[in-house]
């Protein structure tokens, strides 16, 4: 995929500031420090265009990036962060649940889980409301470059039965240091807007 247009538009804290132009979404989800922005650089091959917009604790916000004037990724809260209070959490709540439950253009989830670790109890909530909801859900498992390459379908294995995986979801081997698996989410998420 060849990006000739990425930019940050908006960091929406709340509904009606989400774009009118009905482009398709595709929102990325992870806990705090999965590797949520260096995935979205890399995909958008910019250095640092997500890093600098998305930081641990604003759990109100979805960021929105349009690329190649086709799609916007939406970039999710990290969750999971140990610093945010109760009151926090739960807005983060609010506005991911609104966004879920009535986002008409949102076409895929892609739900970034590290291959170093199983994934967490909110990774486990995280993906259960997604199925409760119908959402369509990718799995990225990144940061592969950390362990062997002899480990790698074990750790996938052990992500898709700690998820308790829908056998039908794709789940997409990446590192973003590598640029390993990046083609192979773009298809996926083109597959996702064709429909
Ligand atoms: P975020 O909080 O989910 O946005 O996480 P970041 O993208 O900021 O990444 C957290 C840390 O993990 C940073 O130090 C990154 O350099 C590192 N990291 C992210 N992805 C990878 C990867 O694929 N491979 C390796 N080796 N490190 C990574």
């Amino acid at each position: 995929m060849k990006i000739k247009q990425a930019e940050f538009v908006i960091s929406a804290v709340k509904p009606d500031q989400f774009p009118e132009d009905a482009l398709p979404e595709i929102a990325l989800a992870g806990r705090s420090n999965v590797g949520k922005s260096s995935l979205i650089n890399r995909m958008i091959e910019r250095r640092n265009l997500a890093r600098t917009s998305s930081q641990p604790g604003k759990t109100q916000q979805l960021n929105y990036y349009r690329i190649n004037d086709m799609l916007y990724f939406v970039d999710f809260p990290g969750y999971g962060y140990a610093k945010v209070s109760k009151a926090q959490r739960a807005k983060w709540g609010e506005i991911i649940e609104s966004y879920i439950r009535e986002r008409e253009p949102l076409k895929l989830l892609i739900q970034i889980v590290d291959i170093r670790f199983p994934p967490t109890e909110d990774d486990c909530l995280m993906y259960d409301w997604l199925k409760h909801h119908d959402i369509p859900v990718c799995v990225v498992v990144t940061k592969c470059d950390k362990i062997p390459k002899g480990k790698w379908d074990k750790h996938i294995r052990i992500a898709k039965e700690t998820l308790q995986a829908d056998p039908s979801d794709q789940f997409v081997l990446f590192s973003s240091e590598k640029g390993i698996g990046r083609e192979e989410l773009w298809e996926v998420i083109q597959r996702a807007i064709a429909g």
